[in-house]
């Protein structure tokens, strides 16, 4: 036995196999495209600080998520650059097949051991098809996320599901699997592979298996036409299954498929699992509100600032609800060192000499409809008599390369800045990944979400910006509809029952008129105590809490 067939061995006694088609660890393993690579990211993070017997699965991307271009007219282009696995990730040597397209098709796997702050060690299983004996077809099918047609997507889906589960069973660490905990539908057909290895035992399935869901957006939930898995999956598939959406429409509803196989489901934030229960009712669905990995996403002056007053705060991050022990000095002094490094870059990057001096607002997200990044230029006479040379603005997010729509909602912010020159300084920043997340949501002065309620599950950003001390200034949808105290740890905006951009928008300029400006500009009192409310609200909503949540409810087998 090799060394590393020793170490594989030792790790047999795995309970939980978390399965993600992205999970984000860094921005150097560009195996993400946003909000839920990086949950699934912290997951795993917070999980490994917990103690969590768990192993991963996910793609790997060798081309990853895209790197983001954007013309002075606000067009974006992309381009791809090819990373080399091997610094980072240890090629296991395992070898299977799986017959797609009626051909055999080789799979790889890399690991990537994450290891928490305790010295407790998370594997992730990144599968591959770029192998020297598969066809060039077959090469490519992992090499992008979310690129490609209908059937590329199945062809991913069936390597990460029925894959993933074939990995688990070669390292012989699938025995001891008391929870299959599927991140959305992209996963499902782990379900069905699980049905073969439990010689159709639909019950001992269901028994092992947790589903969470992550979007009331249709498009967010993969269906795909029953003729068309048949002919790229045919010998994989059962042919008897009772979901609605098989039976009635001849097709995969990916998410419909996860829940039916599992024991037990939730939503994302207490908001979003009533929508998504009313989305499904034929399933329970629970909730548990999302968090992010607090020892990664607090800016590194914050981080000092933390260490040196609350020794043990990532352990325990409820040591945070201590801040009012830091002097105000403090706390502004390194807010204003990570505005400094965030003002620097963008700077550096547009040349638009944004001041250290202007309150600043934050903007930053995947280029969306429902995100409404342009609802702060509704009005722009209205916008520019508000602030007055008093507000700035910095905007980053990716369209995905085939998505039109969203392409268009950046050129338009691009074209918004360039009629403000000279009025509201707005920089969009290029390329924004987990990097350049930090460095915002650090580096603002106020976080700004101005989405459709109710199609924002949760939302992370937001929490990321009151763990470094700045107050959210929000529609109240996914999480800050739970956290939001107005006036206090930042502010709501819109009116809850109806959305409605003309009436959303006159809200947002109200409250940064009459209340964002005002305490900003003149009372410090009231700006430091939303800073201290914010980090004491982010405490439950670190990943801390949300991993507490799920293995009390989710990850013991009832
Ligand atoms: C946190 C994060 C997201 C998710 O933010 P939302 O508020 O949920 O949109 C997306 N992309 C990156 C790079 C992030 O760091």
């Amino acid at each position: 036995m090799t060394n590393s067939d020793s170490r594989l061995a030792k790790n047999t006694d795995f309970t939980i196999a978390y399965f993600s088609a992205e999970i984000g660890i860094s921005s150097q393993l560009p195996t993400y495209s946003g909000g839920l690579g990086v949950l699934a990211g912290d997951h795993i993070k917070s999980s490994a600080d917990a103690g969590l017997n768990m192993c991963a699965v996910t793609l790997l991307y060798k081309e990853g998520y895209f790197k983001q271009r954007i013309d002075e007219e606000g067009n974006q282009s992309e381009t791809f650059p090819r990373f080399d696995p091997y610094p980072m990730l240890k090629k296991l040597p395992v070898m299977f097949t799986l017959k797609l397209r009626n051909r055999d098709v080789w799979i790889q796997a890399f690991e990537y051991r994450f290891k928490g702050i305790t010295g407790h060690e998370i594997p992730i299983y990144f599968l591959d098809t770029d192998v020297a004996d598969n066809f060039h077809d077959d090469r490519v099918i992992t090499l992008r996320l979310y690129s490609g047609d209908k059937d590329h997507r199945i062809l991913q889906e069936a390597i990460l599901g029925f894959g993933g589960i074939q990995l688990l069973e070669k390292l012989g660490i699938n025995g001891s699997i008391e929870t299959y905990h599927m991140n959305e539908g992209h996963c499902s057909f782990l379900t069905l592979g699980l049905l073969d290895k439990f010689n159709n035992n639909e019950e001992i399935v269901r028994q092992h298996c947790h589903f969470t869901t992550h979007t009331p957006v249709e498009a967010g939930h993969d269906h795909f036409a029953k003729k068309r898995c048949d002919k790229l999956l045919h010998n994989l598939l059962p042919d008897n299954l009772n979901l609605p959406s098989l039976v009635q429409n001849s097709r995969w509803h990916m998410t419909e498929l996860g829940l039916y196989f599992s024991r037990s489901a939730n939503g994302v934030s207490k908001l979003h699992g009533g929508v998504a229960q009313e989305q499904f009712p034929e399933f329970n669905i629970g909730a548990i509100t999302n968090g992010v990995y607090h020892p990664y996403w607090v800016g590194k002056e914050f981080r000092e600032l933390y260490t040196k007053y609350f020794p043990d705060w990532k352990e325990n991050p409820q040591q945070l609800l201590n801040i009012d022990e830091i002097p105000d000095k403090e706390l502004l002094y390194m807010h204003q060192s990570h505005k400094h490094f965030l003002l620097g870059y963008a700077n550096s990057q547009t040349g638009k000499a944004l001041s250290e001096d202007v309150l600043t607002l934050g903007f930053a997200r995947r280029a969306a409809e429902y995100k409404r990044a342009r609802l702060i230029f509704h009005d722009l006479e209205r916008l520019i008599e508000i602030s007055e040379g008093k507000l700035q603005i910095v905007f980053a997010g990716k369209a995905h390369p085939n998505d039109r729509g969203g392409k268009q909602i950046i050129q338009n912010i691009v074209e918004d800045a360039n009629r403000l020159f000279g009025k509201v300084k707005v920089v969009f920043l290029e390329n924004y990944n987990m990097w350049l997340g930090k460095l915002i949501t650090s580096g603002v002065d106020v976080w700004v979400n101005t989405p459709l309620r109710p199609n924002e599950a949760s939302g992370t950003s937001g929490m990321k910006a009151a763990l470094n001390g700045i107050p959210n200034l929000s529609i109240l949808d996914g999480w800050w509809a739970e956290a939001c105290r107005h006036g206090e740890n930042g502010w709501a905006i819109g009116n809850p029952d109806k959305a409605d951009d003309e009436r959303d928008a006159a809200s947002l300029y109200n409250t940064l008129e009459k209340e964002v400006i005002p305490a900003y500009y003149s009372d410090h009192d009231i700006w430091l105590n939303l800073m201290r409310e914010s980090i004491k609200t982010s405490v439950q909503y670190t990943a801390h809490r949300m991993i507490q949540d799920y293995n009390e409810r989710y990850y013991s087998k009832k």
